[in-house]
């Protein structure tokens, strides 16, 4: 160490002294002591660092005591907040996998108090008063609502892949098209959960064209199913061809074969009633004859995460009976909120207004614009020659791998940078509290009305009005 460097480091303040000052005896008076020392740690660590590499040379204003002090009293701050934090979701993407997915309905948030708070009949039968099962819950009305002859729900819809393949192939074949082996993000590839499972995959077919005789061809004593991939987040189009699933359906029962399709997303609304593109609904691969579906239950369902699989009995019969499940299995928190998402579902016309994700997607450009106008109205007359604002018209995304060539229409407000830049502009929002979440194009920061909540409105003026006050 060079001398200059020991100098420097003789003058950083000592833990005894920094506990003296007056800033860390209020610290001290509201925080847990080792919560301030695991801070000044940090902060005279950071001090030594910089000195390593010569950030801090001459005679640093950084080492005097206040200075320290303050640093660590910011950090004690920083380490005592939550992590999980809220947030204002202005991109346009509803149902955003990395903010969160689906907004939970009204109705699922009231029952978080009294069913989390309290103890329950999670796992245990009022009528026998003995010991009950977490899935009769929901199978009731996943059977309602869709016609399936069984239903139980896991942790996620890579769960709910993932056991069922175990269950039904472990050791054995099964028969999936080459035109969908689906990657969604996060380390979900169809081939990598096969391996997991202990199935061996046999792909036919080629990228665009599968046709049915190439899952005939390759059936054999060791085929233990045909499975159905819906390539929800891309499409293969132009020279293509797909088996239907009544196909598939037909061939699997000519050889005794259970048929399972992966559907991804999965929604029990139709859309394209509502002038969006078509995602298939769950309801259409049951009335087709699948043996088990499975899907996402906080894609386009609108509710909490977890994975829904619904089939034929003696085969939901044999995955309840899976150790797998026990280690997969669904937490009292997301069941209260599955239950209550899909109860809503029992008439359409509540379910598109009361669950956030069907809301958001569905509501129209009209809507949209009188959102817009009222949020610019918020903001007022900026004089700021930071940047300029506009409505304009754009696109929102229904997000989650769902109906990927599907564009809504909506309004967004749009911040055309004068003397800051896009980048710093979308910086400084995502630093707000609550942090707002934009989307950059061509060097505009974009603000989609559809995601931000009535209820955020004035909060997200207040923050575009603070963007307006900073000098640059
Ligand atoms: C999203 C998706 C999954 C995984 O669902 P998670 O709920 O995220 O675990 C599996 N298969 C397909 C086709 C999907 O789109």
């Amino acid at each position: 160490m060079t001398n200059k460097n020991k100098l420097l480091f003789a003058k950083i303040p000592s833990v005894d002294r920094l506990l003296m000052t007056q800033v860390l005896e209020e610290v001290l008076a509201s925080y847990p002591r080792p919560l301030a020392l695991t801070a000044i740690n940090q902060v005279l660590d950071g001090l030594r660092e910089k000195i390593k590499r010569g950030e801090i040379t001459e005679e640093e204003p950084e080492l005097i005591i206040e200075s320290v002090s303050n640093q660590v009293a910011k950090e004690v701050e920083l380490i005592s907040a939550p992590s999980l934090r809220p947030l204002i979701n202005a991109t346009g993407i509803v149902v955003h996998t990395n903010l969160g997915r689906s907004i939970l309905a009204e109705k699922a948030l009231e029952k978080f108090r009294p069913i989390g708070g309290g103890y329950s009949n999670l796992e245990y039968n009022l009528d026998q008063g003995k010991r009950g099962s977490r899935y009769t819950h929901v199978e009731g009305i996943l059977k309602e609502l869709t016609s399936a002859e069984a239903a139980m729900v896991v942790n996620n819809n890579a769960a709910a892949v993932l056991i069922s393949l175990e269950t039904l192939a472990k050791g054995r074949e099964v028969v999936v098209s080459r035109g969908q082996l689906v990657e969604i993000g996060g380390s979900f590839r169809i081939p990598a959960v096969m391996s997991k499972s202990g199935a061996k995959m046999v792909e036919v077919g080629t990228t665009n064209k599968t046709h049915l005789w190439d899952y005939e061809e390759v059936i054999g004593p060791d085929t233990a199913l045909l499975l159905k991939v819906h390539t929800s987040n891309y499409q293969i189009v132009g020279f293509t061809e797909e088996v239907p699933l009544t196909e598939l359906v037909k061939l699997g029962r000519r050889y005794g074969i259970p048929v399972m399709e992966d559907l991804g997303s999965g929604c029990f609304v139709d859309f394209s009633k509502y002038g969006v593109l078509k995602e298939p609904p769950v309801q259409e691969a049951i009335a087709q004859g699948a043996d088990l579906v499975t899907f996402s239950g906080d894609k386009l369902l609108g509710g909490p995460q977890n994975g829904i699989i619904l089939g034929r009995k003696d085969i939901i019969e044999a995955i309840k009976k899976n150790p797998l499940n026990r280690a997969l299995r669904i937490d009292k928190l997301t069941l209260l909120a599955l239950e209550e998402t899909l109860r809503l579902y029992r008439d359409e016309s509540v379910a598109i207004k009361e669950i956030p994700t069907l809301r958001m997607i569905l509501q129209p450009y009209r809507s949209l614009n009188k959102k817009a106008e009222r949020l610019l109205k918020l903001i007022g007359v900026v004089t700021t020659k930071n940047f300029s604002v506009e409505l304009i018209d754009g696109n929102s995304r229904p997000g989650g791998g769902a109906l990927p060539l599907s564009e809504l229409p909506s309004r967004l407000l749009c911040l055309v940078p004068q003397k800051t830049s896009s980048k710093s502009m979308e910086r400084w929002l995502r630093a707000n509290d609550p942090p707002v979440i934009t989307r950059v194009e061509n060097d505009r920061v974009l603000l989609d009305v559809r995601t931000i909540q009535e209820r955020e409105l004035k909060t997200v003026a207040e923050a575009v009005k603070g963007l307006a006050e900073i000098i640059i």
